[in-house]
């Protein structure tokens, strides 16, 4: 057995810089990683033995911590009793699983099982383009979604997706998607501020509804609250006046829970923070506490039932994958809801939130802080040049940041989006397990962190 600590790192990372690819670091990033060998509660451990506060949960997914023992009895007994068998027939976990998300969502739902946060969304945009097919409006077929929104890597997730650093050199990608301006308060694209505004950003997808004809939108695809590309917190009344355009021009709403989901934002889903209910909604990361892969596609059993019950040809879903749904993943996300609900996860992150919200308070002074943006237990501190002019932080100062808050032991994410306060945020998505006392250790260093670079 090779030899992963200690002594043996330095052969074992050699191998990593020769044979292994890592995407979204540069190259030169990319020949020091962190070789992470072990993990407990919200720390990790590299290969020379040092501990990092995970304040990113892996990637926003590993809600329930690294030492969740049910987690990996779960998928011991799946897979010792029976591994493996296609959705195209079914299996014991994926129904309770399928049923138990529909509880969650606190109305009935029909749940496709995939595996990724791309391929849950891939998913719904061919629902969305086939429900209206069905019901005799195939010309239904372009997706709205928001510019800074991030809703996967595949070729249609990519194109739903609105960070051009992430398309550019991958374009064309799918055709029939539009970009409207997202909500983001600190930048507002309509010239608004907090007091002054009226919702002209929800306004606007109204208005390019008529412009791209209203009778050729599918659907409007959103996260309840944007994560990757900055941290940006709606207005109130933003989701439920989306929602209500889309009733009103016949398009469906696709609601991404794929970070925001299962306790994330203090409530179980997102979007029940904001009161609207969405027609479709999509699933990953956290459903498994980021133990394995699983992905889900949630449809409102009643539009379900409208074009989806017949038994014509064409009229099913031609979409199979060979993992989706598979049985450990599903008793792994079962065994993640169980412990989420015995141990009142949803109410723990929601005040830790509030706990990191207060906190994070202390960084206003400090002179490169621009903006502190906060929903339950997420965060992101938007960092600039100038406060008045709100001149954006360079991306290497941003990244000298997450690099400093490393070197305390702490590790911090920052957006991907490049564009004019896209890069420049520092994200913070700790696990649900952390201590009231480690998210005031995260802050220290983060403020730490900060003063290092000003
Ligand atoms: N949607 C959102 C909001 C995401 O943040 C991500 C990934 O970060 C995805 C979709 C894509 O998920 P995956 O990486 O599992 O394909």
């Amino acid at each position: 057995e090779e030899e992963v600590l200690g002594a043996g790192a330095p052969a074992w990372l050699e191998k990593d810089r020769r044979y292994v690819w890592h995407g979204m670091v540069t190259y030169a990033a990319a020949q020091n990683p962190m070789a992470i060998v072990e993990g407990d509660g919200a720390w990790v451990v590299d290969a020379e033995g040092r501990r990092y506060l995970d304040a990113m949960s892996g990637l926003w997914c590993v809600n329930l911590g690294y030492s969740q023992p049910r987690l990996a009895e779960a998928a011991h007994r799946q897979l010792t009793t029976m591994p493996y068998y296609p959705l195209t027939n079914t299996h014991l976990p994926a129904i309770q699983l399928a049923e138990k998300l529909s509880d969650w969502l606190g109305a009935e739902y029909r749940v496709f099982f995939s595996n990724s946060g791309s391929e849950a969304n891939e998913v719904a945009f061919k629902i969305a383009r086939q429900y209206h097919a069905q019901r005799g409006e195939p010309n239904r077929w372009k997706i709205l979604s928001r510019y800074r929104a991030y809703h996967g890597n595949t070729m249609g997730a990519l194109a739903a997706s609105g960070q051009f650093e992430r398309k550019y050199r991958y374009e064309p990608l799918a055709p029939g998607f539009v970009h409207v301006p997202p909500p983001d308060c600190y930048r507002c694209p309509f010239g608004r501020t907090p007091s002054t505004c009226a919702l002209e950003c929800a306004a606007h997808i109204d208005d390019v509804m008529r412009w791209e004809f209203d009778d050729t939108i599918a659907a409007v695809i959103l996260e309840p609250v944007i994560t990757g590309g900055g941290v940006l917190v709606p207005p109130d009344g933003y989701l439920q006046k989306v929602k209500e355009i889309c009733h009103r021009h016949g398009a469906l709403m696709i609601v991404d829970e794929v970070i925001c989901g299962f306790g994330r934002t203090g409530a179980r889903f997102g979007h029940q923070r904001f009161g609207v209910q969405p027609d479709i909604v999509t699933m990953a990361k956290g459903i498994t506490s980021g133990y394995l892969p699983l992905a889900a596609t949630a449809v409102r059993a009643d539009l379900f039932d409208e074009a989806f019950a017949r038994d014509e040809d064409y009229a099913h879903l031609r979409h199979v994958n060979t993992f989706g749904g598979h049985p450990a993943a599903c008793a792994v996300a079962l065994a993640t809801l169980d412990i989420m609900e015995a141990e009142g996860f949803v109410d723990r992150a929601r005040h830790l939130g509030e706990v990191l919200a207060a906190e994070l308070q202390r960084l206003r002074g400090i002179q490169v802080v621009g903006d502190i943006r906060t929903f339950g237990l997420l965060a992101g501190i938007e960092l600039v040049e100038d406060r008045e002019t709100k001149a954006p932080a360079s991306a290497s100062l941003t990244a000298q940041v997450v690099s400093e808050c490393r070197k305390r032991g702490v590790i911090v994410g920052k957006t991907g989006d490049t564009t004019p306060g896209g890069n420049n945020v520092i994200t913070l998505c700790p696990p649900f397990v952390v201590s009231e006392e480690e998210l005031r250790h995260i802050v220290h260093v983060l403020e730490e962190a900060l003063q290092a670079v000003v």
